[in-house]
């Protein structure tokens, strides 16, 4: 539902603006951007010491506001609970464009035993747990502040806007709550100007250090849990014949289920993962259970496969129940959408990319079945996230813990890659309309 709020925004008029004439050039973004860098680690530690779980991003969000305020912007706050928005008007007319960062940590309690390592714990899903940045999160909120500070100063200058989005509840909101970039665009923060194009940075994911990996198309799977309640008749473990087994038919589903990926759906047009995580029922040898519960995820790439694999699932889960004599209840939920780059976007900012990332150089990479979703927005507008070797340049990227890990850490002069990146992309886009 919509909230009438209509996120009306302040927009910073161009009191700043100096005679528009000269183009921004790469030297200039590169020198504001290392000139900023200091500011942009003392940023990123402050995050990284006091995480906060989704939808409880209070202290951030209001850090960002202030820092954002510090810079001259009119920040509104509270969107999808502690989300931030800001814009930048340009002092020359253009489009408008955004960059997203996601704000939340991770139910991990750090171990890198660095001197700014978070300390904080509290509860969540009845346990008490440490709260850390461990999906680097932190350098997401640093680097588009760093962003901030630099296009402030080249306000006057620029042909458009930037909407700067701080995302909360990336990783998910806790059960029974909503959050999270839907959410952001359900309180309407795209329906006054829907931005032309949308930038995303996300660290990690074993690229070498300071390099960027885009992958032009789907980059991220959409997740999509299901869960279902296989009914059966209870009785004697040594009488099956007597009620009706649901374990058995349980089994079967589960091995049809399987049958759907990988003889079902077009196995060379994308990838797809149906995955059960849970599977319960019965309490003794010797008694033939009532019921089975089973829970899962599913993994696409092409928003015509998934919507193919539900249904199959839902049609292989009733016929198998159906032979069997058991009934089955399947629900499938609407998850994160895949992740799809936009391919004209991507090409278009190839260059741009290739001058700001190490070495000039530019990976790809194989689609991730993990999911993101940076995805609601790149659905909405045309979309690019891009991942930010997060290695010190030279180290094996492979061998350093993963995001979510205790011990994921991000070697900082890399973030002066990711605000080069993210000014230098607006810059450009701009520049090329
Ligand atoms: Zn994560
Ligand atoms: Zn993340």
């Amino acid at each position: 539902m919509k909230k009438a709020l209509a996120v009306g925004f302040v927009v910073l008029g161009s009191m700043l603006a100096l005679p528009a004439q000269a183009q921004i050039s790469a030297e200039e973004i590169d020198s504001l951007a290392a000139e900023t860098q200091a500011q942009v680690v003392e940023w990123r530690r402050w995050f990284h010491q006091n995480p906060e779980l989704s939808n409880r991003e209070v202290e951030t969000g209001k850090r960002i506001a202030e820092i954002l305020r510090d810079l001259g912007y009119e920040p509104q706050t509270g969107i999808a609970g502690n989300g931030v928005v800001a814009v930048l008007e340009g002092g020359l007319p253009g489009p408008l464009i955004a960059i997203r960062a996601d704000i939340d940590g991770l139910p991990v309690t750090e171990e890198t035993g660095l001197p700014f390592a978070s300390t904080r714990t509290t509860e969540f899903n009845g346990q008490e747990t440490g709260v850390m940045h461990a999906c680097g999160h932190d350098t997401h909120m640093a680097m588009a502040l760093g962003a901030a500070k630099v296009l402030r100063e080249l306000q006057g200058r620029l042909a458009g806007s930037v909407m700067f989005i701080f995302q909360p509840a990336e990783e998910g909101p806790p059960a029974g709550e909503e959050g999270g970039a839907s959410l952001m665009l359900d309180e309407g923060i795209w329906d006054e100007v829907t931005p032309e194009a949308v930038f995303a940075i996300h660290v990690g994911i074993g690229q070498p250090g300071g390099q960027i990996a885009v992958r032009p198309g789907p980059m991220m799977a959409a997740a999509d849990r299901w869960e279902m309640t296989v009914r059966g008749k209870q009785t004697h473990g040594a009488r099956p014949w007597d009620g009706v087994d649901p374990i058995v038919v349980a089994s079967q589903i589960v091995l049809g289920f399987q049958t759907i990926a990988s003889r079902q759906v077009d196995v060379t047009k994308a990838p797809s993962i149906i995955s059960v995580g849970r599977i319960q029922g019965g309490i003794r040898n010797n008694v033939i259970p009532d019921s089975v519960e089973l829970e899962g995820t599913i993994r696409s790439f092409d928003p015509e496969m998934r919507a193919e694999i539900k249904t199959r699932m839902e049609k292989t889960a009733r016929l198998v129940a159906e032979s069997g004599g058991a009934e089955v209840d399947i629900q499938i939920d609407d998850g994160t959408p895949p992740l799809i780059n936009n391919p004209d976007l991507v090409a278009r900012m190839m260059p741009t990319l290739q001058r700001v990332s190490a070495g000039g150089k530019v990976n790809t990479l194989n689609p991730q079945t993990v999911a993101e979703d940076f995805s609601e927005f790149s659905n909405v507008t045309p979309g690019m996230m891009m991942f930010l070797g997060n290695a010190e340049p030279g180290a094996d990227p492979t061998g350093l813990p993963a995001n979510h890990s205790p011990l994921f850490d991000v070697y900082e002069p890399n973030m002066e890659v990711g605000v080069r990146a993210f000014v230098s992309l607006v810059v450009d886009y701009l520049e090329q309309e």
